[in-house]
Protein backbone atom coordinates (compact mmCIF):
# COMPACT_ATOMS: atom_id res chain seq x y z
CA UNK A 1 0.00 0.00 0.00
CA UNK A 2 1.12 3.52 -1.00
CA UNK A 3 -0.10 7.10 0.86
CA UNK A 4 -1.85 9.03 -2.05
CA UNK A 5 -0.88 12.78 -2.73
CA UNK A 6 -3.02 15.06 -1.96
CA UNK A 7 -3.65 18.49 -4.00
CA UNK A 8 -1.60 21.02 -2.15
CA UNK A 9 1.53 18.50 -2.32
CA UNK A 10 4.06 19.67 -4.82
CA UNK A 11 5.24 16.35 -6.40
CA UNK A 12 1.96 16.38 -8.51
CA UNK A 13 3.09 19.53 -10.30
CA UNK A 14 5.77 17.90 -11.49
CA UNK A 15 6.45 16.55 -14.88
CA UNK A 16 7.37 12.50 -14.77
CA UNK A 17 9.87 10.94 -16.67
CA UNK A 18 9.77 7.97 -19.10
CA UNK A 19 10.81 4.55 -17.60
CA UNK A 20 13.72 3.54 -19.60
CA UNK A 21 14.30 -0.04 -17.87
CA UNK A 22 11.10 -1.75 -16.54
CA UNK A 23 13.19 -3.71 -13.98
CA UNK A 24 12.19 -5.12 -10.75
CA UNK A 25 11.56 -1.75 -8.66
CA UNK A 26 9.34 -0.68 -11.87
CA UNK A 27 7.42 -4.29 -11.06
CA UNK A 28 7.49 -3.66 -7.23
CA UNK A 29 6.00 -0.27 -7.37
CA UNK A 30 3.21 -1.32 -9.89
CA UNK A 31 2.40 -4.11 -7.66
CA UNK A 32 1.80 -1.61 -4.68
CA UNK A 33 0.02 0.87 -7.02
CA UNK A 34 -2.38 -2.15 -7.95
CA UNK A 35 -3.32 -3.00 -4.37
CA UNK A 36 -3.91 0.54 -3.40
CA UNK A 37 -6.06 1.25 -6.31
CA UNK A 38 -7.89 -2.11 -5.02
CA UNK A 39 -7.79 -0.64 -1.87
CA UNK A 40 -9.38 2.48 -2.49
CA UNK A 41 -12.01 1.12 -5.51
CA UNK A 42 -10.52 4.01 -7.58
CA UNK A 43 -10.60 4.00 -11.65
CA UNK A 44 -7.25 5.02 -11.80
CA UNK A 45 -3.90 5.64 -10.34
CA UNK A 46 -1.07 7.77 -11.51
CA UNK A 47 3.00 7.22 -10.28
CA UNK A 48 3.21 10.52 -9.48
CA UNK A 49 0.10 10.43 -6.98
CA UNK A 50 1.93 7.71 -5.18
CA UNK A 51 5.31 9.87 -5.06
CA UNK A 52 7.19 8.40 -8.32
CA UNK A 53 7.73 10.76 -11.02
CA UNK A 54 7.70 7.96 -13.60
CA UNK A 55 5.12 7.83 -17.16
CA UNK A 56 3.09 4.98 -15.34
CA UNK A 57 -0.53 4.96 -14.58
CA UNK A 58 -2.94 2.06 -13.84
CA UNK A 59 -6.17 1.86 -14.53
CA UNK A 60 -9.56 -0.46 -13.76
CA UNK A 61 -11.12 -1.47 -17.05
CA UNK A 62 -14.83 -2.34 -15.34
CA UNK A 63 -16.33 -3.66 -18.51
CA UNK A 64 -13.94 -6.44 -18.76
CA UNK A 65 -13.04 -6.58 -14.67
CA UNK A 66 -9.09 -6.10 -15.47
CA UNK A 67 -6.44 -3.85 -13.85
CA UNK A 68 -4.44 -2.50 -16.40
CA UNK A 69 -0.59 -1.01 -16.95
CA UNK A 70 0.39 1.27 -19.47
CA UNK A 71 3.82 2.57 -18.93
CA UNK A 72 5.53 5.39 -21.20
CA UNK A 73 1.43 6.41 -22.85
CA UNK A 74 1.06 8.10 -25.81
CA UNK A 75 -2.43 9.64 -26.75
CA UNK A 76 -3.03 8.18 -30.15
CA UNK A 77 -6.27 9.15 -31.27
CA UNK A 78 -9.43 11.10 -29.94
CA UNK A 79 -12.81 10.76 -31.09
CA UNK A 80 -15.68 13.26 -29.87
CA UNK A 81 -16.11 14.96 -26.30
CA UNK A 82 -18.52 14.75 -23.99
CA UNK A 83 -19.27 16.32 -20.38
CA UNK A 84 -19.37 14.23 -16.88
CA UNK A 85 -18.52 15.52 -13.19
CA UNK A 86 -14.44 13.95 -12.77
CA UNK A 87 -13.10 13.36 -9.38
CA UNK A 88 -9.90 12.43 -8.50
CA UNK A 89 -7.64 10.57 -5.62
CA UNK A 90 -6.11 13.60 -4.85
CA UNK A 91 -8.98 15.49 -4.21
CA UNK A 92 -11.22 13.18 -1.99
CA UNK A 93 -15.19 14.50 -2.12
CA UNK A 94 -14.79 17.13 -4.90
CA UNK A 95 -15.98 16.85 -8.65
CA UNK A 96 -15.37 18.97 -11.48
CA UNK A 97 -16.90 19.01 -14.71
CA UNK A 98 -15.27 18.49 -17.36
CA UNK A 99 -15.01 18.05 -21.10
CA UNK A 100 -13.14 15.14 -22.08
CA UNK A 101 -12.90 13.18 -25.42
CA UNK A 102 -15.64 10.35 -25.56
CA UNK A 103 -13.16 7.78 -26.78
CA UNK A 104 -9.22 8.13 -26.52
CA UNK A 105 -6.64 5.34 -27.84
CA UNK A 106 -3.62 4.94 -26.21
CA UNK A 107 -0.15 3.48 -26.89
CA UNK A 108 2.57 2.32 -24.32
CA UNK A 109 3.86 -0.62 -22.95
CA UNK A 110 2.57 -2.80 -20.49
CA UNK A 111 4.14 -4.19 -17.59
CA UNK A 112 6.31 -6.80 -19.68
CA UNK A 113 7.68 -4.58 -22.18
CA UNK A 114 5.60 -4.98 -25.04
CA UNK A 115 4.11 -1.94 -27.01
CA UNK A 116 0.37 -2.17 -26.85
CA UNK A 117 -2.75 0.06 -28.05
CA UNK A 118 -6.08 0.49 -26.09
CA UNK A 119 -9.42 2.16 -26.90
CA UNK A 120 -11.15 3.65 -23.55
CA UNK A 121 -14.43 4.87 -24.18
CA UNK A 122 -16.25 7.55 -22.01
CA UNK A 123 -15.04 6.92 -18.32
CA UNK A 124 -12.06 5.19 -19.44
CA UNK A 125 -11.73 7.17 -21.79
CA UNK A 126 -12.45 10.36 -18.96
CA UNK A 127 -9.69 7.93 -17.04
CA UNK A 128 -6.27 7.45 -19.54
CA UNK A 129 -7.27 11.54 -20.25
CA UNK A 130 -7.10 12.32 -16.69
CA UNK A 131 -4.10 10.07 -15.44
CA UNK A 132 -1.55 11.10 -18.92
CA UNK A 133 -2.82 14.74 -16.92
CA UNK A 134 -1.36 13.97 -13.81
CA UNK A 135 2.05 12.18 -15.31
CA UNK A 136 2.18 16.53 -17.10
CA UNK A 137 1.59 17.94 -13.72
CA UNK A 138 -2.10 18.90 -14.79
CA UNK A 139 -4.93 18.46 -12.23
CA UNK A 140 -8.70 18.22 -12.40
CA UNK A 141 -8.57 21.60 -10.54
CA UNK A 142 -7.14 23.49 -13.85
CA UNK A 143 -10.04 22.42 -15.75
CA UNK A 144 -12.69 23.88 -13.23
CA UNK A 145 -14.65 27.31 -13.20
CA UNK A 146 -14.78 29.66 -11.04
CA UNK A 147 -18.01 28.60 -9.39
CA UNK A 148 -17.00 25.33 -8.80
CA UNK A 149 -14.09 26.25 -7.16
CA UNK A 150 -15.71 28.70 -4.95
CA UNK A 151 -18.23 25.77 -4.04
CA UNK A 152 -15.20 23.64 -2.78
CA UNK A 153 -13.27 26.06 -1.13
CA UNK A 154 -12.71 24.78 1.91
CA UNK A 155 -12.51 21.53 0.98
CA UNK A 156 -10.08 23.17 -1.15
CA UNK A 157 -8.44 25.58 1.44
CA UNK A 158 -7.83 22.09 4.01
CA UNK A 159 -6.24 20.21 1.01
CA UNK A 160 -3.58 22.95 0.63
CA UNK A 161 -3.39 23.82 4.71
CA UNK A 162 -2.85 19.77 5.67
CA UNK A 163 -0.02 20.00 2.70
CA UNK A 164 1.98 22.12 4.16
CA UNK A 165 2.16 20.12 7.58
ZN1 LIG B 1 -6.33 12.07 -10.34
Amino acid sequence: MRRIRKFGEEILRKKSSPVDNIDGKIHELIKSMKETLLYVKGVGLSAPQVGVLKRIFIFYDKEKEILGTIINPEIVEEISSYVDLEGCLSFPEIYFTIERPKITVIKGLNEDGKEIIIEGKELLSRCFQHEIDHLNGILIIDYAGEEEKRYYQDKIDKLIKNSKK
